[in-house]
């Protein structure tokens, strides 16, 4: 029957994979993405942009989506290309949507494996939470009034997935111009609008997962043996300081300062540029 479908034998083939990035961090993060974890999951990959570049697009190819939306860091403008990766993941007509910013590090495996205990036919909403409690927002109501809504929502900065059946609910507030409408009722980003629409809209529910880090949390308190094991990591700027996994090498601080390259050695040790970096 058409429920065991997609349990059991999950494939990387069944999660589509959607990256938010900008014009200027084409070079300066896109590149160290493709050069590591996208070159191991680079047919359920595509990335959504703001500006066209011939760089980036002889790199990804038909990967790279060039959005009409603003480079802007508005509220709107994220929210248009939250809304590009929702609709192209419901023509995708795969199994998981997952969501990354571009100073994320994926682990294709390990969000295999995560995914592969829950069923997409189900409604499932998976990340972490940005707060330790739900937040609190006023919903702009047709009469000019106001409604306080609370509800819990995902971090986009630590990447988070849905599965099918619980997008296809989702798409009268989320797909094309709906997503913007809504973002606006709530003026908030487009993170939380998306657990808006989950658990005020829908009924579903944030499913709260240690595994998705950002850099909103302290990145050196991940015991530096389990790092392999993480859905998804992240680096940049906590509290004033940089903020990085804590991983020795093969590569210094200097050489790669997000430590992403390192990790990707660790994981895939027969990579040409890691077998050179320890000198093998
Ligand atoms: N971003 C974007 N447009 C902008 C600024 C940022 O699409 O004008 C994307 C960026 O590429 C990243 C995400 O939004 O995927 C978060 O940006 P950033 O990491 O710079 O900020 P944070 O919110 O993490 O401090
Ligand atoms: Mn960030």
């Amino acid at each position: 029957p058409e429920e065991y479908g997609t349990e059991g034998n999950l494939t990387l083939g069944d999660i589509f994979i959607a990256v938010k990035t900008t014009k200027r961090f084409h070079q300066s993060r896109m590149e160290l993405l493709l050069d590591t974890w996208i070159s191991r999951a680079r047919e359920q990959t595509y990335v959504f942009t703001d500006e066209e570049d011939d760089a980036l697009k002889r790199r990804m190819g038909d990967h790279v989506v060039f959005t009409n939306c603003s480079t802007e860091h508005s509220h709107l403008a994220l929210s248009c290309k939250m809304a590009a990766e929702f609709d192209a993941f419901l023509a995708s007509g795969q199994s998981w949507f997952c969501h990354l910013d571009d100073d994320n590090y994926l682990n294709p495996q390990a969000l295999l494996q995560l995914l592969s205990s829950y069923s997409a036919t189900q409604d499932v909403y998976l990340g972490k939470p940005s707060l330790n409690r739900p937040i609190r927002a006023s919903e702009t109501l047709p009469n000019n009034r106001t409604k306080s809504v609370r509800f819990w929502f995902a971090t986009g900065g630590a990447g988070f997935c849905i599965s099918s059946k619980l997008a296809r609910k989702m798409v009268p507030w989320a797909s094309g111009r709906n997503f913007l409408n809504t973002s606006e009722l709530i003026r908030l980003p487009d993170d939380c609008t998306m657990g808006y629409i989950i658990e005020c809209k829908v009924g579903g529910q944030l499913l709260s997962n240690a595994l998705f880090h950002s850099h909103l949390e302290n990145l050196q308190l991940i015991p530096t043996s389990r790092l392999t094991q993480q859905v998804t990591l992240s680096y940049g700027v906590f509290e004033n300081k940089l903020n990085v996994i804590e991983l020795g090498g093969p590569f210094s601080p200097q050489e790669d300062p997000s430590r992403f390259r390192s990790l990707h050695c660790h994981l895939y040790p027969d990579t040409s540029w890691c077998l050179q970096a320890v000198g093998w």
